[in-house]
Parts: C-alpha cells; structure tokens; sequence
C-alpha cells in the first residue's frame, strides 16, 4: 500500500519506546520495505537518545534507510526550552502543543507505522479495522501517539496526506513484554529503570511521575524552569497578566505546571496509583 500510494517504502515512527521496539521488529520480519524515523523532541532521557541512535546504527548496518527529524516551528529550528516562551504558556494535558510541534513533523505524503495501542486509552471502545480521519478540522486533531480508542489498524489523515497503520493496536501490555523477552528485542535502559512508559521528561501526560523524572533528571527540571521564566519575560512584553496570581516567577509557574499545591517549603506525600509508589 505505502508504494502503490506514494511511491515510497513503509515508514516506521520510533519513539524509542517499547511500542515501537515491537512494530519495529514486526515491519523487519513481515520482509516489506521499509525506512524508519524518531522525531527529536529535545526533552527525551538521554538513554532514549542514545537507545534510538543505537538502534539506527544497527539497522543501517542491514541497510535500512534511517532518520533522525529535528523539529522546526515557523520555518526555524526549535526546542521544547525554545517553543514554550513563543507559546507563552506551558504544555499541559490540554494544551499538548509540543507534541504536535515536537513529534508530528514528519510523516507527510507518507505511509506510516505507529505503535499506539487501544490498552494505553483510559476508554476502550470504537475499535475496528480502518478510519479515515474526517475532513472537518475538528474533529481531525489527534496526535499520531494519541492512544485513543478510537485508534484503528489502518488510518488515513487528509490533512497530512499520510496513511497510518497501528500494527499492534489491539496488544495488550502483557502481549508487548511477552513478545520482546520472548524474541529478546532490546528496549530502552529506561524501562530497567522502573520507567511505565517512555517519553518526553515532564511530559504532563506523565502526572505526578514528573516528581521521579526531575528526581532522576534535575538538568530537565532546571530547563523548564529557565523556559518558563523566558516564558514569563515574553508575556509581560506582550502585555499578558499573571494566570489567577498564580504566575509571579518561574518557581510558581513550575509549581501550577506540577499540580502542587503546597506552599513554598512545605513538603507533600503523594500516591502515584500506577506505579503504587510514594513520592514527597
Ligand atoms: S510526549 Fe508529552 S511533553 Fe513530549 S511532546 Fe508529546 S505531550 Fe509534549
């Protein structure tokens, strides 16, 4: 399909996680051509950095065509650090502009693999075989890692002229680890590291698991920190006011972003509920 629609062997996204590890491994054994691509979102661990670069390195090897994509926002070269100052407002659950920035760049007037699953949406219903994505704007913003539920095998996006195909949209958790101890597929250190899933560091979507990333990454909690009072510079240029007096300085911006509601000083205990650990 990827060469009778456009002319060009299959694309497999990597993230760097094990999703992708799994439809990496599938593409390679279904014997169809295929190239592969991770999309440099500048927030990622170094381990996925150094994991995907290693990846690549061996699959060139066998002669598989790879890329790295370096994300660009308005015809220039940006960062996660660079992109929330023009945003001038943080990434949150609601407002994922980095992804879409950061990890959709490439793809289009492609034929694409993705490893979204249906058992990584919080609903699991609208499951079948094939959607194209609607032709009206609104209802085609999803993210090629959205792992909504109503993902399907195969996708089509208009807006993008790409195709997607989720080669293991209906596994579940236990049939990805199965398959990678099974046909041992390295997976990203991160994993080793009681990581539940692989993404950018402080990505909102990760919840209070940010406590545990900045934890082991405080370089990260420190560049959000610099992003967000670069942030703050900009909108006071821009006349913006305060958010509910809760954005006074990169500390308090850090600490809405966070969900923390203590007070400067104070500590607090949290439950996270997925991983049954205590953070403070
Ligand atoms: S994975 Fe999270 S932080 Fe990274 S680009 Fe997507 S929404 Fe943003």
């Amino acid at each position: 399909m990827a060469l009778n629609y456009y002319g060009k062997p299959l694309l497999v996204t990597d993230s760097g996680g094990k999703d992708s590890a799994v439809c990496r491994e599938l593409v390679k054994r279904s014997g169809v051509p295929y190239e592969m691509i991770h999309n440099l979102t500048t927030a990622d661990a170094p381990q996925t950095v150094y994991y995907v670069r290693e990846r690549f390195r061996v699959a060139e090897t066998a002669g598989i065509s790879c890329m790295i994509q370096y994300p660009y926002y308005k015809g220039k070269r940006v960062s996660m650090w660079s992109l929330i100052p023009q945003k001038q407002i943080p990434p949150t659950r609601l407002a994922r502009y980095c992804c879409e920035v950061l990890k959709e760049g490439s793809g289009k007037g492609r034929f694409i693999t993705t490893g979204v699953r249906w058992a990584e949406s919080r609903k699991r219903k609208g499951r079948g075989i094939y959607e194209a994505f609607s032709s009206s704007v609104k209802r085609k913003m999803i993210l090629n890692n959205d792992n909504d539920d109503k993902r399907m095998l195969f996708e089509a996006c208009q807006m993008k002229s790409k195709h997607i195909c989720n080669p293991i949209i209906d596994w579940s958790d236990r049939d990805v680890w199965e398959y990678i101890r099974a046909e041992k597929i390295p997976v990203n250190p991160l994993y080793e590291m009681g990581f539940h899933r692989v993404g950018c560091i402080g990505c909102p979507m990760a919840g209070k698991q940010r406590y545990r990333e900045f934890a082991l990454f405080p370089t990260y909690e420190r560049a959000y920190k610099r992003a967000f009072e670069n942030m703050l510079l900009v909108r006071k240029l821009a006349g913006k006011s305060e958010v509910g007096g809760k954005w006074k300085d990169a500390e308090s911006v850090f600490r809405w972003w966070m969900e923390d509601d203590n007070m400067p000083g104070q500590y607090g205990l949290l439950l996270d509920e997925e991983s049954n650990e205590l953070y403070y």
